[in-house]
């Protein structure tokens, strides 16, 4: 075979494969195309998921009739004045957006020229230009692509739904909106008017315009600088958190970029506060000189690097853990405070120990020596705790026992039957800190952590439920409605089937919302139907397209679980606590939770008298 030149338009379709993958991928190019031309209005207007149809009005400066024309052409772009890749100072500069949609797809661009006054159209079929003639369009640019890849029947195939190519579509007229906020956005779909957000001057009414108020009740101002770099934004408090990291909105210079270092330090900053498969909402923006970050390493421009990481790596991972310490969080995990500790310079307000407000979320701050970290639905100090009716006795005298030696809150229980002693996880002698369960077996103690202990057995339960007769449901007196993106509602309405067996009846309630009917009889009464139906959404969309069936449902089983177990905060007697060890042991695979973890400690005598020099 021999060596032979590409034509041009091959060349423009192979590229599309990179710039393009799908309709939102073209969108995104245009859409910046119109910020980069100074528009302050930008119209999105979509059919089929863009598929079909993509409609981008802009009020720009509009582009002359050879720009009209060289714009169509690869490498050709009005943005690299000086050819200094260096200081690159808009969203685009690689001149090959337009080129590669073009070659794939029929686009007719209308333009006015706001230099000249003149209005220019031109079309464009498969990479083959039509001539440029003079129109009427009054104002900014239009651009309408039709039959994106029908000129690449390879890349046509692998289009997936329309409600899935939808959802990115909004996702990324969303990330740019959040960057741009004085820039106003609409975005229609087969004729619905979809998003519409004015433009506004403060950044916090943009987000909560699209992140919801949920958000702004339960996020935190970040700011930060240090040598010309500037972080700015908005973090979820821990307990904010989803079952994806896709709700974490993080930018570069203005440019939505997913990027592995920024994501790692969110993770590392929350890592003390939130177990690992659960991830803060945040809206992030990141702003540095140009030449400290390279935007050119990947086609969609989604990816960057920067020239010092470490250096930005530790201001954003100090200034998320700042916030978050500064909100009291620090004592959601005695742990992780602990750790925490050892790191802090001596007379930081942290070292001051007893004196911390333990308080959590926006609950007034309460003495350390009554408040502990229980999960938001605890008692938020102990005083309170001694007047709940089914208190029993001894745990008021433990109360009170523990105002005395507040940091030793353990609830002392009666002798009990010596013979429980022999099971494998013995006898239950006391639960510590609503959580954690200690039980003396023949040669030494068992620690529980009662809520992971709780979710395995949940969850082994469901599986047994499901391989019989399907999951036991339990009706609701009234519906719950629970609101959500029209998006979701449909991604979950996909699943109402699969829900029915798992014991969740679900109809659509308009637009936005859905309406639970019944709930899974094992859970009944103990969860928050509203967050298990956002988690369910969040399992869904995150492994929509990979996993079979059986481990979608098995996913959806262990989100159940995990929701309704009982909780750390739980007080439990003696014999509640005997049941659940008794039960751990009949049940397979009770050694961890669904995540992972242990859900029990074993020492033995031996381990004890060690930790104590005795050995
Ligand atoms: P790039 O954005 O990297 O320069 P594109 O292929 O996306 O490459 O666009 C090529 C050129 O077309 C741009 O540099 C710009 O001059 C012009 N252009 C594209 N879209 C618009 C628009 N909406 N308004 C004004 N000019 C535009
Ligand atoms: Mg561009």
């Amino acid at each position: 075979m021999r060596i032979r030149y590409l034509p041009e338009t091959l060349i423009n379709q192979i590229a599309a494969g990179e710039v393009v993958e799908r309709p939102a991928a073209a969108i995104k190019e245009l859409v910046e195309n119109a910020i980069d031309a100074n528009a302050t209005a930008i119209d999105v207007d979509i059919h089929n998921g863009g598929k079909s149809k993509i409609i981008i009005s802009d009020n720009g400066c509009g582009m002359s009739d050879t720009e009209i024309v060289a714009a169509l052409d690869r490498h050709a772009t009005s943005k690299l004045p000086d050819d200094d890749l260096l200081h690159i100072a808009h969203l685009g500069f690689r001149g090959e957006a337009l080129a590669s949609i073009a070659a794939v797809s029929r686009v007719r661009i209308q333009t006015h020229d706001a230099q000249s006054g003149e209005s220019w159209e031109v079309s464009c079929d498969a990479g083959i230009k039509s001539p440029v003639s003079p129109c009427g369009h009054p104002n900014g640019t239009r651009i309408a692509v039709s039959d994106l890849f029908y000129a690449t029947p390879a890349r046509l195939k692998f289009q997936k739904t329309e409600r899935s190519e939808y959802g990115a579509v909004k996702d990324t007229i969303t990330r740019l909106a959040m960057a741009y906020q004085n820039i106003s956005f609409t975005l229609t779909h087969n004729g619905d008017k979809k998003l519409n957000l004015p433009a506004v001057l403060d950044k916090q009414s943009r987000l909560s315009a699209i992140l919801g108020k949920d958000f702004g009740k339960n996020s935190m101002y970040i700011e930060a600088e240090r040598d010309g770099v500037k972080l700015s934004g908005f973090a979820g408090l821990p307990t904010f958190h989803r079952g994806t990291s896709q709700y974490q909105y993080l930018f570069v210079n203005g440019r939505a970029v997913k990027d592995k270092l920024l994501h790692g330090c969110v993770r590392a900053a929350y890592a003390d506060v939130l177990h690992r498969d659960r991830h803060p909402v945040l809206c992030l923006f990141l702003d540095l000189p140009p030449d400290e970050v390279d935007v050119n390493v990947h086609p969609a421009k989604a990816e960057v690097r920067f020239r010092d990481p470490q250096r930005i790596r530790g201001m954003i991972i100090t200034a998320l853990k700042n916030a978050i310490h500064e909100n009291g969080f620090q004592a959601s995990s005695t742990v992780g405070s602990s750790t925490l500790g050892a790191f802090r310079p001596a007379n930081t307000p942290f070292s001051s120990g007893p004196s911390l407000p333990l308080s959590r979320g926006n609950a007034p701050a309460v003495p350390s020596s009554y408040a502990y970290s229980g999960h938001s639905g605890g008692y938020g100090n102990l005083a309170e705790a001694s007047h709940l009716k089914y208190e029993p006795a001894a745990a008021i005298q433990n109360s009170f026992a523990a105002e005395i030696a507040p940091s030793a809150k353990a609830e002392i229980h009666e002798p009990i039957a010596q013979t429980a002693q022999h099971f494998p996880l013995g006898a239950a002698r006391a639960q510590l800190h609503e959580n954690y369960i200690i039980a003396q077996t023949e040669n030494g103690m068992v620690i529980v952590d009662q809520h992971a202990a709780h979710e395995r057995l949940v969850y082994e339960r469901f599986k047994e439920q499901m391989a019989n007769n399907g999951i036991e449901k339990q009706g609701l007196l009234s519906p719950e409605i629970v609101d959500m993106d029209e998006t979701n509602v449909q991604q979950l309405l996909e699943f109402a089937p699969q829900l029915s067996k798992l014991g969740l009846d679900i109809e659509a309630f308009g637009q936005d919302a859905v309406a639970v009917y019944s709930v899974p009889s094992l859970l009944s009464g103990r969860l928050s139907i509203k967050d298990l139906v956002i988690n369910l959404i969040d399992e869904i969309a995150e492994h929509d397209q990979a996993d079979t069936l059986e481990e979608k449902i098995n996913h959806m089983l262990s989100t159940m679980a995990c929701h309704g177990s009982v909780r750390s905060g739980r007080r439990m007697n003696t014999d509640e606590m005997n049941a659940l060890l008794r039960q751990m042991e009949a049940t397979p695979l009770s050694g961890q939770c669904n995540h992972g973890r242990p859900t029990y400690v074993e020492l033995s005598l031996k381990d004890i008298e060690r930790l104590f020099g005795r050995r």
